[in-house]
């Protein structure tokens, strides 16, 4: 492990609902600094898993700015669905990030894998692989995930991407009807930022 304390990190995401939640997770000794500040695309995300992926984003990103860089790379596992979206949960939104769109895909794959889903419980997870690097080096990678299940009908406004059809197991509302500050507490990211807090 790295002796030397973390005070600068870059946050490797372009995607703002995730940049807004890992900023507010980091302690506020550390100078954050975003992929706009210095006007970086996103690489290609072509890992086979959520961790590879975080690690390329990490890396890429550390080596772009000569910064250390935390990059998550999350999604939606639905058992039913082989796990789908998976790794794909961005990619199912289309080059515009339509969600709605997103959603609507989620509800044919169930409507053609069973009729009768809406009246089961479809059991689903949000995943998300944490990574700090420095250039090629890996400082930490971990996984946080939360259990949960699909949504008959999108409900709620706050969040961003599945939040609105995913309701954990603890809660009865979707992530799409909690308050961020709720959501935050439980939520995937926080349980891998737990894990990845002593590495900074
Ligand atoms: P990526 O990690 O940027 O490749 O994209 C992950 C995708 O998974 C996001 O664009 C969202 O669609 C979805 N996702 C990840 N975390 C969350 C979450 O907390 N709420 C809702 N959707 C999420």
């Amino acid at each position: 492990m790295l002796k030397k304390k973390i005070s600068k990190i870059l946050i490797g995401t372009n995607n703002r609902g995730k940049l807004r939640e890992i900023k507010d997770l980091l302690p506020k000794s550390i100078s954050t600094y975003s992929t706009t500040d210095f006007n970086l695309k996103s690489p290609i995300e072509n890992g086979n898993s959520f961790k590879e992926n975080s690690l390329i984003k990490s890396k890429y990103f550390s080596k772009k700015t000569g910064l250390f860089c935390i990059a998550d790379d999350s999604g939606l596992e639905v058992d039913c669905l082989n796990k789908k979206p998976g790794i794909f949960s961005a990619r199912w939104a289309g080059t515009k990030g339509d969600f709605k769109k997103a959603i609507k895909r989620v509800f044919r794959e169930l409507n053609k894998k069973d009729k009768n889903w809406k009246k089961k419980k479809i059991k689903a997870r949000f995943v998300c692989a944490l990574s700090i690097c420095y250039l090629d080096k890996i400082i930490a990678s971990v996984i946080g995930k939360i259990e949960g299940s699909i949504s008959t009908e999108a409900k709620g406004k706050n969040g961003f991407g599945y939040d609105p059809i995913f309701i954990p197991d603890t809660k009865k509302k979707t992530f799409g009807e909690m308050k961020l500050s709720s959501k935050y507490k439980i939520d995937h990211r926080s349980i891998a930022f737990k894990k990845i807090k002593k590495f900074l």
